[in-house]
């Protein structure tokens, strides 16, 4: 029994030490795991900070490619631009010098034949003092499109507003196509209106833009035709009508009438002077005073085309 015993004591005696060398085996194995996992929960809080460091660099990235691609396309535009600034200095410059041809001819004609008739007879020296006079305006006009167009075009509109009489700006206008309409004998006539017209405006300008339609109106007419000139007024806008008998405007070409450059074909066709630029101008310069301009016209019947200003000036920023 004894021997039993003892035999059980060694046993547990040798479990008990199996299992010591066991439990410090797992015990160094729990640290050494203990130790990986603390290793890693590093490696992966680096990991992470790596991957919020790689998400701002990608929205620096996204942000500066945004730049990027902006700053092309602001590049295009102006390069765009400069073209087509260059364009429009090419074609003015080609429109200028075609039209300023024609009156220089005329008036170089003029000249030579009163220098070259000694004396010339009165009749003589009058129609072709007059023919040069003629010629000159034409000259001016062209020219005065030519830098209101270049000013614009610049973005140098630079109204300068004063308080103006509408009466006295109609008077001036017709007063510079005189010599035209008795050229082409068309009567110009004013229909009376309750002048003074007050009202706040750029009064040369404003000239300019009535010079153009008239000189067109004019231009345009049959000879022995009339062109009338009409004046509504409130106390707000004041509306000016320019009417002429002349050939009317193709249905088609009545929206691009006001179009740089657009000559359409009673223009073309009939062989009269112009360069394309005065309604857009006139157009622009009315819109800048905060009116409006149009046209109704019928073919065979005429052309009225109509200026409203607001009587207060123009409209904000200009
Ligand atoms: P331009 O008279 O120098 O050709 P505008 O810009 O003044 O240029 O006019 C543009 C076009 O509009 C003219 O070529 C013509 O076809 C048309 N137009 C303008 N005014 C009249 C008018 N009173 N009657 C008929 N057509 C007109």
């Amino acid at each position: 029994m004894s021997d039993l015993l003892q035999t059980l004591v060694q046993a547990f005696d040798r479990m008990s030490g199996a299992y010591e060398v066991m439990a410090r085996r797992l015990s160094g194995q729990i640290e050494q795991l203990e130790a990986e996992r603390t290793a890693l929960r590093g490696q992966i809080s680096d990991l992470s900070q790596q991957q919020a460091a790689l998400l701002r660099s990608n929205q620096d990235l996204a942000r500066l490619t945004a730049d990027l691609s902006g700053k092309v396309a602001l590049l295009q535009h102006r390069t765009e631009e400069v073209v087509r600034q260059d364009q429009l200095k090419s074609d003015l410059l080609a429109t200028v010098s075609h039209e300023l041809r024609t009156p220089l001819t005329s008036i170089k004609g003029a000249l030579s034949v009163l220098l070259t008739e000694d004396p010339p007879a009165p009749e003589v020296r009058a129609e072709f003092l007059g023919i040069a006079h003629q010629n000159v305006g034409r000259v001016m006009r062209l020219i005065g499109n030519f830098l209101n167009l270049t000013q614009l075009e610049a973005g140098q509109i630079g109204l300068s507003l004063r308080p103006l009489d509408l009466a006295e700006v109609l008077a001036a206008s017709v007063e510079q196509v005189r010599g035209l309409a008795a050229e082409r004998r068309v009567s110009v006539q004013v229909e009376p209106f309750a002048a003074p017209v007050p009202l706040t405006g750029d009064p040369e300008r404003l000239e300019s833009v009535f010079i153009n339609l008239l000189d067109n109106a004019v231009k345009f007419s049959p000879e022995g035709a009339d062109v009338a000139v009409r004046v509504q007024a409130d106390p707000q806008w004041v509306t000016v009508h320019v009417r002429d008998r002349g050939p009317g405007i193709p249905p088609d070409e009545v929206p691009r009438v006001f179009e740089r450059f657009f000559r359409g074909s009673p223009a073309v066709t009939r062989q009269l002077p112009g360069s394309g630029l005065g309604l857009h101008i006139s157009k622009v310069i009315v819109e800048a005073h905060g009116g409006r301009i149009g046209v109704e016209s019928r073919l065979t019947e005429g052309s009225t085309f109509t200026v409203s200003l607001p009587r207060g000036g123009s409209r904000p920023g200009v």
